[in-house]
């Protein structure tokens, strides 16, 4: 089980969010910001294919670093 924060993912405030594999921090990922940050969430389902992919890579960059708590 990881944690990281919404800002971790892009986001602009400090909520927590845990899962056990990057897909499933994506989505949760993208849960809260659909609830918390409307704006955010729609400007992220516009990414080009290109701003899509750098978020992705930093996205899984992070996931890498960021310790597994049992
Ligand atoms: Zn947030």
């Amino acid at each position: 089980m990881k944690t990281m924060t919404c800002e971790q993912m892009g986001g602009p405030c400090g909520y927590k969010i845990s899962a056990n594999t990057p897909k499933e921090m994506m989505e949760e990922g993208m849960e809260h910001l659909k609830e918390s940050h409307p704006d955010i969430s729609r400007k992220m389902e516009t990414m080009s294919a290109e701003e899509n992919k750098d978020w992705n890579d930093s996205f899984l960059r992070t996931w890498e670093i960021t310790p597994n708590i049992m």
